[in-house]
């Protein structure tokens, strides 16, 4: 039985005004194992960033529970990274600085984490950039320097909230397998938000499907795709991926009806 990193109990969730309420998530249930990378897909303003804020200990849940299981056996909050939809690199900073700056702020700047950081830009192809200016980088590049940054801090669960949206279609799709690829070799826990059913399928190991707001689980959907290799067009070629497509669109269209 794979281990759970992260399991959410009946987490529920409304903003409130001095005149409105508005219910964003109610009852939300489900785990995320060790190593897995999960998928979070919903209709637009179902509350999916309020669920991730609330994983992330930005926001309180009104009512349920929210359990990690450390390694260490410890119940406490785990380090989490979080990466948005824009890289926030800092112009002023070279690559190599915007790196390490979550060391630096956490104080963390060991020789070992900076070598660790050395070594993530050279297997991902940004050592030889590491003292250029965010601008002088592609968009996929600077969306490898954020997740280096976020890496570099060691986080146990990785948040990423529709990373690759900013991206036009054709680096997406390398910039979003590339990103995948460099998650899954670090064996992170990864929960990415999307609105794009393709990218959910052809990165996830399972995808949740959020109804319409209040959100709650519609379904959950474990991916297993047949794949001649790890390129990343493989996945979304693969013989199984249609039956995926067609079923998670279904339940997506109910939803927006
Ligand atoms: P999604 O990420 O799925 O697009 P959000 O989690 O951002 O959805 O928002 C869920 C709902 O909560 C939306 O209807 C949004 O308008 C509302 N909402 C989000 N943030 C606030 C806020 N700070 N105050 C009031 N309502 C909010």
């Amino acid at each position: 039985m794979p281990e759970s990193l992260l399991q959410l109990k009946n987490i529920s969730y409304s903003y409130h005004s001095l005149q409105t309420e508005t219910p964003a998530l109610y009852q939300i249930s489900f785990h995320i194992d060790v190593g897995e990378f999960v998928a979070i897909v919903g209709p637009s303003g179902c509350g999916k960033s309020t669920l991730l804020s609330i994983i992330a200990g930005l926001l309180s849940p009104e009512e349920g529970t929210i359990v990690f299981h450390n390694p260490d056996g410890s119940l406490s909050y785990p380090k989490i990274g979080y990466m948005l939809q824009r890289d926030h690199l800092f112009e002023w900073r070279s690559v190599y600085q915007n790196a390490i700056l979550g060391l630096e702020i956490n104080k963390k700047l060991t020789q070992e984490n900076i070598d660790r950081v050395l070594t993530l830009m050279k297997d991902y192809d940004l050592y030889r950039f590491k003292d250029k200016k965010p601008s002088e980088l592609s968009g996929g590049m600077k969306q490898r320097a954020a997740l280096i940054r976020t890496l570099a801090l060691n986080p146990q669960l990785l948040l990423l909230d529709e990373p690759f949206s900013a991206l036009d279609y054709q680096t997406r799709l390398t910039v979003s397998a590339d990103i995948c690829n460099i998650i899954r070799k670090s064996g992170k826990t990864a929960l990415l938000i999307t609105h794009d059913l393709s990218e959910a399928i052809s990165l996830a190991d399972r995808v949740i499907i959020l109804s319409k707001r209040p959100a709650t689980v519609k379904c959950e959907v474990p991916i297993r795709l047949t794949l001649p290799d790890d390129s990343s067009l493989a996945a979304r070629n693969a013989p199984e991926f249609q039956y995926y497509f067609n079923l998670l669109w279904e339940a997506l269209s109910d939803e927006k009806k």
